[in-house]
């Protein structure tokens, strides 16, 4: 679903991204960890688009990333992103942040987009706030509502990029619990997050990200319980 293949970028003299390999199958769950400032948000920005690369090549279900256009917009319906910060739409209300994407960008027809929205709203637990304006919410409500707005756009592959680390710690788990949920209806999924519970409990796989490179890759369990190298070792030693 998603491949990246020797993936390189740069930012000046930083080599930020080197010589990425990826490889993530359909209704994979894969959780990027690492220090700050490895390249694990400029890799999820790359796959999405919001990054450009130098050398390498990405492919989303096969396609390769087109780097403007209408492909652009496309691909960009096939990769739903989520933020740290919510982003959504401060001035529109939590039904219209959900329905903008869909009536714009897929012409979908105005009630057809209000029941769509209106079902992930259900699906996220905040169809009772559908009339209220993002700063009415709870940061976890808030993200809740991100991930719904990102699924009304049928993504094929969904990225969060940390999360919950915004968010009082008591409203982290409500998050999580929905991507969790997800992860079980077989969504694709690349999380970049230091929450080891989600690990354990959603992923097929963990990578670990220092300095622009993928150093281990292994399942949940090996990693936490047995990282093989000392940058993971000392990385866990700090967080665990
Ligand atoms: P992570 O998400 O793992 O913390 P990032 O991908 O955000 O890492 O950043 C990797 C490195 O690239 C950092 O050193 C960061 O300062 C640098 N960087 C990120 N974005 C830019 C940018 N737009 N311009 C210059 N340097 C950047
Ligand atoms: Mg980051």
């Amino acid at each position: 679903m998603v491949e990246l293949k020797n993936v390189n970028k740069h930012f000046g003299a930083l080599h930020v991204l080197q010589n990425i390999n990826l490889e993530v199958t359909k209704g994979e769950v894969v959780v990027v960890i690492g220090p700050s400032g490895s390249g694990k948000s400029t890799l999820c920005r790359a796959i999405n688009r919001l990054e450009t690369i130098d050398t390498g090549e990405i492919l989303i279900d096969g396609k390769r990333l087109p780097s403007e256009g209408k492909g652009l917009a496309a691909l960009r319906a096939d990769v739903g992103m989520v933020f740290q910060s919510f982003n959504l739409f401060a001035h529109k209300s939590i039904l219209e942040n959900v329905t903008l994407g869909p009536v714009k960008v897929k012409k979908m027809k105005p009630d057809a987009a209000k029941d769509l929205a209106m079902g992930l709203l259900e699906r996220v637990g905040v169809a009772n706030q559908a009339q209220k304006l993002p700063a009415q919410l709870s940061g976890g409500q808030q993200q809740r509502v991100a991930i719904a707005r990102a699924l009304a756009m049928k993504p094929k592959v969904m990225l969060f990029d940390e999360p919950t680390s915004a968010l009082d710690p008591e409203m982290i788990n409500e998050v999580l619990d929905t991507m969790v949920e997800l992860a079980r209806e077989g969504m694709t999924m690349i999380v970049i997050t230091h929450e080891m519970g989600f690990a354990r409990k959603a992923a097929d796989r963990v990578i670990f990200m220092a300095d622009g490179q993928i150093v281990e890759q292994a399942t949940p369990e090996e990693f936490f319980t047995n990282p093989r190298s000392e940058r993971a070792k000392d990385f866990l030693g700090k967080i665990l």
